[in-house]
């Protein structure tokens, strides 16, 4: 089973991870997309960052009709802050018959060399890169190596903190993200 991990703190989950997610399973060979969603590190406080058990609900709701999309917990009870690597290993550890890759927007190529072991994450899993739209910058070297895929995907410039901005100010978010995960949201009175 070849499962593609799009991790993200989903504060909350939109359209764009969506479409995102659904491209990926559309343009590769991957059969299955997990969200990873991010827990809260304790180190480091956010004011507007909801707790993990919200943020992982409006996943599950916003992909509980589509049995190729599933969201994941697992960095919840992982040692904080989780670094992509060890995220990893107990993965492969827990279910040691499937193929995990990563994917990422271009723009995390730039850094993908600070990140813990990176260089035994290249060895071990494919990497799937989206684009992200900035056109023009110089890709690092890494982006060379044969485990980094690219696949193509609609840019939609949507971003968690302009739908947060948007509730703020009591603007309409209908359409960015799940309606499910806009009821969530609205009935709870969470971003105001
Ligand atoms: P915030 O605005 O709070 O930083 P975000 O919208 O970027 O949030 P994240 O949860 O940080 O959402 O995103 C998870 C992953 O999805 C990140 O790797 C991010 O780059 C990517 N991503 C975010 N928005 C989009 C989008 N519109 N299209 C494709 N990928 C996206």
């Amino acid at each position: 089973m070849k499962i593609g991990l799009f991790f993200g703190t989903f504060n909350p989950i939109h359209t764009g991870h969506l479409i995102l997610a659904q491209t990926a399973l559309n343009e590769t060979f991957l059969e299955y997309v997990w969200f990873l969603v991010s827990p809260q590190n304790p180190f480091k406080q956010k004011k507007n960052l909801l707790s993990e058990y919200d943020r992982l609900r409006m996943v599950e709701l916003a992909i509980e009709d589509h049995d190729q999309l599933r969201a994941s917990n697992v960095e919840f009870t992982l040692p904080k802050p989780s670094y992509t690597i060890d995220t990893l290993t107990h993965l492969r550890e827990r279910y040691p018959s499937y193929e995990f890759s990563i994917i990422m927007g271009e723009d995390n190529l730039q850094h993908f060399h600070k990140w813990k072991n990176y260089e035994a994450i290249l060895k071990y899993y494919p990497i799937y890169i989206y684009p992200r739209g900035g056109a023009g910058a110089a890709l690092p070297q890494v982006a060379e190596h044969p485990h980094i895929r690219r696949f193509e995907a609609p840019l939609l410039q949507l971003s968690a903190t302009y739908l947060r901005a948007c509730i703020r100010a009591g603007k309409s978010v209908r359409y960015m993200l799940p309606e499910p995960v806009r009821e969530y949201i609205e009935i709870r009175g969470l971003y105001k």
